[in-house]
């Protein structure tokens, strides 16, 4: 494992990523906990990097819809280059134009155990079960290495699958939890304070909840309909939609 690659492909006075030169031998005490980081990055494409360390580097795959919690769900992973473990902690805005130029957040982070003896060997096999202790993800994961799509572009690709137990589920995590686990802050503000793409940054983060949604009655969406008072319900009213759609077309380009 060498960071040779990470280096090869940055700037290292243009960029404010860390450069991985402090190769810390790491100390030898026995191995207390392994970090794992979910980055979002808002990069030509939104993606989120996975990295688990290992061996002093952080492994890391690219996962283009990020990670499901739902079981019946393969989220494709391209293995990338590993990252210095300083970059766990990282971030901030890559400029335009380097490497990977777009605003990153730490979506999540915490530690991971390998589920099996040799985690290099699974690693080789292709089939890596591992646990995460995360604030956003938890309990049981696998990468598969596949062949097939992905194969083109040199990089291995992976399928990241929840395990199923208690925390396997059909929430959209991603959605639902789509800030900063160590600032709290979206992709749009971490492009506002660091001097970043704003309005690139806030295609990453989800649309703002619809002001009709939040205004319509609670209990419409939830409770069954009886045959009587279903009838109250107000059908949406599409062609009132129309003016507004159409405004906001001319708007984006
Ligand atoms: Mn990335």
């Amino acid at each position: 494992m060498t960071l040779t690659k990470y280096q090869e492909k940055r700037r290292f006075g243009v960029t404010p990523e860390p450069s991985g030169d402090t190769v810390k031998a790491a100390p030898k005490k026995k191995a207390v906990s392994l970090a794992f980081v979910v980055q979002k990055h808002r990069a030509t494409q939104l993606h989120y990097d996975f990295r688990l360390e290992l061996h002093g580097v952080l492994l890391s795959w690219a996962v283009p819809k990020g990670p499901s919690l739902d079981p019946s769900v393969k989220r494709l992973a391209m293995q990338v280059e590993d990252h210095p473990i300083e970059y766990a902690s990282f971030e901030g805005v890559i400029p335009e134009g380097e490497y990977g130029g777009g605003t990153v957040m730490v979506w999540d982070n915490g530690t991971w155990e390998p589920e099996q003896p040799d985690p290099d060997a699974a690693l080789a096999k292709g089939d890596f079960k591992f646990t995460l202790y995360g604030k956003k993800l938890h309990g049981s994961w696998v990468l598969v290495r596949t062949r097939g799509f992905g194969g083109s572009s040199g990089k291995p690709s992976w399928l990241l699958i929840k395990h199923r137990d208690q925390y396997a589920s059909q929430r959209d995590i991603a959605e639902e939890e789509p800030l900063s686990i160590v600032t709290g802050r979206s992709l749009q503000q971490i492009a506002q304070d660091e001097g970043g793409n704003v309005a690139k940054a806030a295609t990453g983060d989800p649309a703002l909840p619809a002001k009709e949604a939040s205004e319509a009655p609670a209990d419409a969406a939830k409770t069954k309909p009886k045959s009587k008072a279903s009838s109250k319900r107000k059908p949406r009213s599409r062609p009132a939609r129309k003016p507004a759609k159409a405004a906001s077309r001319s708007r984006k380009k």
